[in-house]
C-alpha cells in the first residue's frame, strides 16, 4: 500500500456519465478511499468538436448525486495546452520526436499503396523523421503545418497491471503516434501522460478499453524521463447479450437513472459489483461498507454482464430498508424534478402520507413507481383503472361479486374492520358464489387502487379504512356501469 496514493478520474466530457465511466470513478474512489488516498477529477476536454461545457457540467453533477467527492479539481485540459506544447518541444529537442508534415491525403495513400501490396496492418513509415534541418525550416517557414511524432524506440514495453498481470508488447507493433495534431491541439496520449505525471498520480484504473493505449503512454513516460504510474484495467462490461454494452442495451446515463427513482446507494452498490463482489450474505452494503470491504485483488478479470434485474433488486430492497421520513424526503425531491406526485402537495393528504410509505415500500422497485402510486393510496381522486385488468375483473360477474362483498363489508362495524375480518368474509363470500378467492381478490384490489397489484389486499383495506374502501368499490361499480353496462345482479 503505498502511503502517498493517488488516483484520478477523467472523464472526457464528449457524453454523459454512463455506466462503464461511473465504474471506473467509483473503483478508483473505493480504492482511494480505502487506502486514504487522494482522488483528483479532472476533465479531459481537449476535442474541441466533441466536448462541451454543459456535458462536464452533467459528468459533474452525476458525480456530487453518487457521492463520489474529490480532493483535488476539477481540472480541465483546455487551461494546460501550453503545458502540453512546452513539453512536446522538449521533446523535439531531445530527438524522441519529430515533426510530421505529412497530409491526411499523403498518408491514406501510403496506407492503401500497403494494403494493395497486400501488408496486414500499415504503420507511419517515418518518412518526416529524417528530413534535414534545412527542409525542415523551409516548410515551417511556408507555413506547411505539421504533426508532432513520438520516436518510439526498438524494444518492448512491460508492465504489470494491476487486474491482469504481467503485459508485454512489442515496440514493433507500435507506429510512431501523433502526440500534436497539425491543428495544433494536443493528442489524448500526450495530455493525460503530461497530466498524470505533474498531477502526481500514483495509479490509474480504468477501462479495458483503454489497455491498447497503455504502452504508448510508458513509452511517453520514458521519452520523458518519468516514473510511470500503476496501471490496471478493469473488464469491459457486456450487455446481457454478451455484446459491448450500449446505448441499445437500454443503458442510459447516471443522471437519468436518478429521474427514474433509482437511489445513489443502489447505483454504487450496483457499479461495485461489476467486476467485484463486496461479499455475498447481503443485498447491498453501506458506502462505509463497501469502502472498507474493498479489494483491488478481487477484482475479476472476466467480463462483467450488465443486468437492470439486479440494479431493481437492490434498489428495491434499499427502499424498504428505509424510514418512511427519509424515503419522504426522497420522493419530495424526485416529484420536484421530475414532476408527479401531486399528494405530497395536498394537505389533507400529509397525514396518510408516511402510513401509505410504510404500507408499500417493501414492494417498490424504485421512488418512481413510488410516486405514481402514492396518489391513489393517499388522495380520494378518482382511480384511473389499470385497462388490461379492467377487461378482466370489470366484467357483469365481477360487478356482483363486487356488489356482495361490499354488502358483506357493510355488516361489519368499525371494531370488526380488520385484516382477519375482511379476509375471512371474502373468503367465505367466494365460497358462496362458487369462485375462487384469488378471482375476487383481484376485483376488489382493482376496485381499491386501480391496479392489478398491490400490497396485501386485506392490508389495503385496513389501511383505507371502512369509509374509504366501501366507497371505492361503489365508485367502482358506478364505473362498471357507465363504461360496460353492466348492472351488477340484484340492482
Ligand atoms: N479521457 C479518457 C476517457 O474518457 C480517459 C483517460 C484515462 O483514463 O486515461 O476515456
Amino acid at each position: 500500500m503505498r502511503e502517498n496514493l493517488k488516483v484520478r478520474f477523467a472523464p472526457s466530457p464528449t457524453g454523459y456519465l454512463h455506466v462503464g465511466g461511473a465504474r471506473t470513478a467509483l473503483f478508483n474512489w473505493l480504492y482511494c478511499r480505502k487506502n486514504n488516498g487522494v482522488f483528483l477529477l479532472r476533465i479531459e476536454d481537449t476535442d474541441l468538436q466533441r466536448s462541451t461545457p454543459e456535458m462536464s457540467k452533467v459528468i459533474l453533477d452525476a458525480m456530487k448525486w453518487l457521492g463520489l467527492n474529490w480532493d483535488e479539481g476539477p481540472f480541465y485540459q483546455t487551461d494546460r495546452i501550453d503545458i502540453y506544447r512546452d513539453h512536446v518541444e522538449k521533446l523535439i529537442e531531445q530527438g524522441r520526436a519529430y515533426r510530421c508534415f505529412c497530409t491526411g491525403e499523403e498518408l491514406d495513400k501510403a496506407r492503401a499503396a500497403a494494403e494493395a501490396r497486400g501488408e496486414k496492418s500499415w504503420k507511419y513509415d517515418r518518412r518526416c523523421l529524417n528530413l534535414s534541418q534545412e527542409e525542415q525550416e523551409r516548410r515551417l517557414k511556408e507555413g506547411h503545418p505539421y504533426a508532432i511524432r513520438c520516436l518510439v524506440p526498438t524494444g518492448k514495453v512491460t508492465y504489470e497491471d494491476l487486474v491482469h498481470g504481467k503485459m508485454e508488447i512489442q515496440n514493433e507493433a507500435i507506429e510512431d503516434f501523433v502526440l500534436f495534431k497539425s491543428d495544433g491541439s494536443p493528442t489524448y496520449h500526450l495530455s493525460v501522460v503530461i497530466d498524470d505525471h505533474l498531477m502526481g498520480i500514483t495509479t490509474i484504473l480504468r477501462g479495458d478499453d483503454h489497455i491498447s493505449n497503455t504502452p504508448k503512454q510508458i513509452l511517453l513516460y520514458n521519452a520523458f524521463g518519468w516514473t510511470p504510474p500503476n496501471f490496471g484495467h478493469l473488464p469491459l462490461i457486456l450487455g446481457p447479450d454478451h455484446q459491448k454494452l450500449s446505448k441499445r442495451h437500454g443503458v442510459t446515463s447516471v443522471l437519468n437513472y436518478k429521474s427514474l427513482g433509482y437511489l445513489p446507494l443502489a447505483l454504487l452498490n450496483f457499479f461495485a459489483r461489476l467486476s467485484w463482489n463486496p461479499g455475498d450474505d447481503k443485498p447491498f452494503y453501506s458506502v462505509e461498507e463497501l469502502v472498507s470491504r474493498f479489494n483491488l485483488k478481487k477484482i475479476s478479470k472476466n467480463n462483467p454482464v450488465f443486468d437492470t434485474k439486479k440494479l431493481d433488486f437492490i434498489n428495491s430492497k434499499i427502499i424498504s430498508s428505509m424510514e418512511e421520513g427519509e424515503l419522504l424526503v426522497c420522493l419530495r425531491e424526485l416529484a420536484e424534478e421530475v414532476g408527479g406526485g401531486d399528494c405530497l402537495k395536498s394537505p389533507e393528504a400529509q397525514e396518510r402520507i408516511k402510513p401509505a410509505i410504510e404500507l408499500l415500500k417493501s414492494r417498490m422497485r424504485n421512488l418512481k413507481e413510488f410516486l405514481d402510486l402514492l396518489d391513489a393510496y393517499v388522495t380520494d381522486r378518482p382511480l384511473e383503472y389499470d385497462a388490461e385488468g379492467a377487461r378482466t375483473h370489470f366484467t357483469p360477474s365481477g360487478a356482483s361479486l363486487l356488489k356482495a362483498y361490499l354488502e358483506d363489508l357493510k355488516g361489519l362495524g368499525p371494531e370488526e374492520f380488520t385484516a382477519t375480518e375482511t379476509e375471512r368474509l371474502l373468503r367465505s363470500r367466494a365460497e358462496a358464489e362458487g369462485v375462487g378467492a384469488g378471482v375476487m381478490i383481484h376485483a376488489v384490489r382493482l376496485a381499491l387502487t386501480g391496479k392489478t397489484v398491490s400490497p396485501g389486499l386485506f392490508d389495503v383495506i385496513v389501511f383505507l379504512g371502512r369509509e374509504r374502501a366501501m366507497a371505492r368499490i361503489e365508485r367502482a361499480l358506478l364505473w362498471i356501469h357507465e363504461t360496460t353496462g353492466a348492472l351488477p345482479g340484484g340492482c
